[in-house]
């Protein structure tokens, strides 16, 4: 089953361009079958999301992207209102009283950029940032980033044994398809989504 894990749809998510009528069309089309929207600081109401799903004919899960003072955290199973930017200590001691799961969105974004002693970066000094020991995941394939941002994720994954996801992080249309997460088995509901993700039963790729 292709789930997109990483979706924004306007307004809940100001910055996003797509409708979400447009969105589930879209992936539709494309042979995605399932989303979940991951609004900023926005959750979804469960029974408008039910019939949004019904009408386009594929699943839909919801999660929340969540601002922290350790950057965007994806944030499954915890479906309470966030206002603003909050420590992410206190962002995981809350979701984990939840059992709900935290994942690092692209992690490593612009990393290039942050000054002259970020271009020698290593995966290990990477790893060594404060946001990765308070995750049990890390987006290591976001269609926003480019490939050294992204394979540097990965790297951190695998050096610190983090679950690592894919998602388009679509606020375009254009954007949708190019990540998505492959699982083995058929998915109903976040609870079953959070346990899939736990047990490691996926691969990646894009359907663009
Ligand atoms: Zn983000
Ligand atoms: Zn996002």
């Amino acid at each position: 089953m292709i789930i997109d894990l990483h979706t924004h749809t306007s307004p809940r998510s100001p910055c996003s361009h797509i409708a979400p009528e447009a969105l589930v069309a879209e992936a539709k089309r494309l042979g995605i079958d399932g989303l979940c929207l991951t609004e900023h600081h926005a959750l979804w109401d469960p029974s408008e999301l039910a019939d949004l799903a019904g009408a386009g004919g594929i699943a839909l899960f919801t999660a929340n992207e969540i601002t922290t003072d350790q950057g965007d955290i994806l944030v499954f199973g915890y479906p309470e209102p966030v206002p603003g930017v909050i420590p992410i200590r206190e962002l995981h001691r809350e979701v984990a009283a939840a059992g709900g799961l935290m994942i690092a969105a692209h992690p490593l974004r612009g990393f290039k950029v942050f000054g002259i002693g970020s271009l020698q970066l290593t995966a290990q000094q990477a790893s060594r940032r404060k946001v990765f020991q308070f995750v049990e995941g890390v987006e290591v394939l976001n269609g926003r980033l480019n490939e050294t941002e992204n394979g540097m994720a990965a790297q951190v994954a695998e050096r610190l044994g983090l679950i690592g996801t894919a998602g388009s992080d679509a606020h375009d249309l254009s954007e949708l398809g190019r990540a998505a997460t492959v699982f083995e088995r058929d998915i109903a509901g976040e609870a079953e989504l959070i346990a899939e993700l736990r047990a490691r039963r996926f691969t990646h790729g894009s359907v663009r």
